[in-house]
């Protein structure tokens, strides 16, 4: 069996708006994963910057850190084998239109921008990621 791996998902401000963190946490839970870090918060401008910076000077740069500070998210550290690739596979696309059929984006997503879940894209990425919202102790 493969090692067991870490990744960072965020359940963003519009699923938690509309009420259906629940539902994904569900949803998570059954596809396999287990959750090893659990916060609910709200994000400031500087953090929302800080989170994605690497899409700094993109045109929807200002859009998307309006957005994910614009109410409450939940962070999840999720463990499962393969878990970064697992985790996106179970987002889906970016675009919500154009996501798989029974992935989260799919069902839930509204805009290429309001698309409900983040999920990390690679190893190093993870590492930030959860570094950015969970100390060790806290994933357990
Ligand atoms: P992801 O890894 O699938 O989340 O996609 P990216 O890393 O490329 O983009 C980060 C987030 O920025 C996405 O999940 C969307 O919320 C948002 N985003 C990406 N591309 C666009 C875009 O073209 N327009 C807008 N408004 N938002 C975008």
């Amino acid at each position: 069996m493969s090692q067991l791996e870490r990744t960072l998902a965020i359940i963003k401000p519009d699923s938690v708006a509309r009420g259906i963190a629940g539902e994904i946490l569900t949803t998570i839970e059954q596809a396999g994963f287990r959750i090893r870090g659990l916060r609910m918060l709200r994000l400031d401008r500087r953090q929302a910057e800080g989170f994605y910076a690497v899409h700094r000077g993109k045109l929807f740069f200002a859009d998307l850190v309006e957005f994910m500070s614009e109410g409450p998210i939940v962070v999840l550290a999720l463990e499962r084998e393969d878990a970064i690739r697992k985790w996106r596979e179970a987002m889906g696309a970016t675009n919500p239109a154009s996501a798989a059929e029974g992935t989260i984006r799919k069902r839930f997503g509204t805009s290429m921008q309001r698309n409900c879940v983040h999920g990390s894209d690679a190893p190093d990425t993870a590492h930030f990621e959860l570094g950015y919202f969970f100390r060790e102790s806290e994933m357990v």
